[in-house]
């Protein structure tokens, strides 16, 4: 099973959320959302090289590899545990295919900030162990219970937890 960088995310976010992505709910908001965040990327690194899908579990939007360093860009206010699982996963993805990457920085142009990931023994635990619990969720028969967060009402799946 290909676990993606957006479902390591989903897994810090909701764990419900992570399950119905993965079973094929993908909603229409959910999309203008990442259109928004495509969007973002476009506008904050326009003159470098931009997009490289690694194998199937998502896309970084820029590298520097002769440097071990990668780049996400994120189009959030707050930073999230979720960002930083992310780019972690993508770094035990690139490090366990022969590729060296050191640190991602994580960039969030609406706050004009950047926040830099490092690579070492104790992301590789936390990386194996978020692999691990996603896949249990993702193996479950039905989606885990709703849990009331904020950020529910901004969320695509909003009608399906609160019908
Ligand atoms: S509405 Fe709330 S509980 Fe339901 S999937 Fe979204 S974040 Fe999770």
């Amino acid at each position: 099973m290909h676990i993606t960088g957006k479902e390591i995310e989903y897994l810090y976010v909701c764990k419900r959320k992570l399950w119905l992505y993965r079973h094929g709910l993908r909603l229409e908001l959910e999309f203008q959302n990442v259109q928004i965040g495509m969007h973002i990327q476009e506008a904050t690194f326009k003159r470098e090289e931009k997009d490289i899908p690694i194998g199937e579990i998502g896309v970084i939007d820029w590298a520097a590899f002769k440097h071990g360093v990668i780049h996400e860009t994120k189009k959030g206010k707050t930073p999230g545990k979720g960002d930083v699982a992310q780019v972690r996963y993508y770094m035990w993805w690139l490090n366990n295919n022969g590729i060296r990457v050191d640190e991602c920085k994580i960039h969030y142009p609406k706050m004009r900030q950047t926040k830099s990931v490092m690579w070492d023994d104790e992301a590789n635990k936390a990386a194996e162990k978020d692999l691990a619990e996603t896949r249990q969720i993702l193996d479950q028969d039905k989606p885990p219970s709703i849990h009331k967060y904020p950020y529910c009402k901004s969320c695509a799946y909003q009608e399906l937890c609160y019908a």
